[in-house]
């Protein structure tokens, strides 16, 4: 394995709905290329053209690029190589590993029921499969033809599967897969083998849903002279209900996880978790994951989605990011909420005071309204019942200490230290009615933080008008 380049794919069909879960599957063919200082390709398979989407291949491409999966080669189309897997098909008949087949779609119909009533497994019965001294039937007029692929006879196809071990498929459970239709166009299964074999895949890595297809793709690969990669498929990812994950019984996209204040990091490293262990390891940076990846420690049974997991995840990482860049990721959201964050405290002070408590994005831009709002017209019903008049005394003194304390959460902290002290008071009796006078509200953060955020002029603006 040193010596092989390593090349990986994620090769999404983009019709409908696009979850973490798949996302997962492209994550880890994108590590192990990483890993290996090997490329990692996306090829979209496009061919089911009733059922792709141009908004399915945006979701997947922006999902990509916003968790920091990098592609050294694509967006490739499988639509755009339509030529190439026609000329494999000539190949393919000119070479004898693939004949024409008349059979309609009526006989196949009553082929079908006839095997059924005999209780035997139905398939093609090979009636067009040229054989040497086999009479063909004539053609029939004006049928246009399927094109199968002549699968070996006898034997079987044995895989060892990097994570499910070796699976073996005998020759027979296999009939002549059909690789064009009668129109010409070419057929799922024949065009991943095409590609994998042009593109030079090393290693497949996808969901455990394509462990029936391999054998038949191994075939063709072969009759094709190509070496077939190592194949790991993934076991499937399950909600957090433990049913297959699907867009009707709630799961999300990554656009919703974006959208409901989730960190690209955050995603990245649940998704690396679900389905792959490194120790107990349970959060890592990104270069953590590509240095760790290898396909030994894929899971082998099925990965349940955790949302708890999930969030908790994200509070990691937003509580240990750097107020900056967490201000400019949490700006948006603000501005979407209606917060105008260009006047009044500095965002980046606001969000640094906000994010230790925060499990999201928009519980951020939340907790910073406060901030913004204009200071609180407070009515004198609302004086008298938040501002005792026994503590107005004590509040006249914080006044004037915070009049002379620097500006710092420090010498704040001091200053209401001193002034209970002189007054005989406990910090909520002082604490709670000054956050009222500032916010209308005893809801805030940290006091001396938040003196230090709103700004001494302001505080003691909004504090003088209640002492
Ligand atoms: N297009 C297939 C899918 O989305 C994946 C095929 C493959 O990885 O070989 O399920």
């Amino acid at each position: 394995m040193e010596s092989m380049h390593i090349r990986t794919r994620f090769a999404p069909s983009p019709t409908g709905f696009i979850h973490l879960g798949n996302l997962r599957s492209a994550l880890y063919p994108w590590a192990f290329a990483r890993h290996n200082k090997g490329d990692f390709i996306l090829r979209i398979e496009d061919t089911d053209l009733e059922r792709s989407t141009q908004e399915a291949v945006d979701v997947i491409i922006e999902g990509m690029a916003w968790l920091g999966m990098d592609i050294d080669e694509g967006p490739i189309y499988q639509m755009q190589r339509i030529d190439r897997y026609r000329e494999v098909i000539k190949q393919m008949l000119d070479a004898g590993l693939a004949y024409p087949c008349y059979m309609s779609e009526g006989e196949l119909n009553h082929l079908r029921d006839q095997q059924m009533a005999n209780k035997e497994k139905p398939r093609y019965n090979g009636l067009w499969r040229p054989e040497s001294g086999k009479t063909l039937p004539p053609i029939p007029e004006g049928v246009l033809p399927v094109i199968r692929f002549k699968n070996p006879i006898g034997g079987s196809v044995i895989w060892n599967d990097a994570v499910k071990g070796q699976i073996e498929i005998s020759n027979d459970e296999l009939d002549d897969l059909i690789i064009a239709r009668p129109d010409g166009t070419p057929t799922y299964n024949f065009c991943v083998v095409v590609d994998d074999l042009d593109m030079k895949i090393t290693h497949v890595i996808r969901g455990d849903d394509h462990v029936n297809n391999t054998p038949r793709q191994i075939n063709i690969m072969k009759a094709l002279g190509g070496t077939p990669p190592i194949y790991a498929h993934l076991p499937t990812v399950l909600n957090d209900a433990g049913e297959k994950m699907s867009k009707r019984n709630g799961a999300m996209s990554v656009r919703d996880y974006q959208k409901a204040g989730y960190l690209p990091e955050a995603i990245l490293n649940y998704l690396a978790r679900l389905g792959w262990s490194h120790g107990d390891a349970e959060v890592f940076t990104k270069e953590q994951f590509v240095n760790w990846f290898d396909l030994e420690s894929l899971g082998r049974s099925p990965a349940q989605h955790n949302p708890e997991k999930l969030l908790w995840l994200n509070h990691q990482y937003i509580q240990n990011a750097d107020a900056a860049k967490l201000a400019e990721a949490t700006k948006p959201f603000a501005h979407e909420l209606g917060i105008d964050t260009e006047h009044g405290p500095d965002f980046v002070q606001v969000v640094g005071l906000l994010k230790d408590r925060a499990n999201t994005l928009i519980e951020i831009a939340e907790g910073s309204r406060l901030f913004y709002l204009p200071a609180p017209q407070l009515t004198a019903e609302q004086i008298a019942a938040n501002i005792p008049e026994a503590v107005v005394p004590a509040l006249k003194d914080l006044i004037e200490a915070i009049k002379a304390a620097e500006p710092n959460k420090e010498s704040y902290s001091a200053a209401f230290k001193q002034v209970l002290a002189k007054h005989q008071l406990k910090m909520p009796a002082l604490a709670m009615p000054v956050r009222y006078g500032l916010f209308a509200t005893t809801q805030t953060p940290a006091i001396d933080a938040v003196l230090v955020v709103l700004g001494k002029d302001e505080v003691i603006n909004r504090l003088s008008r209640l002492a």
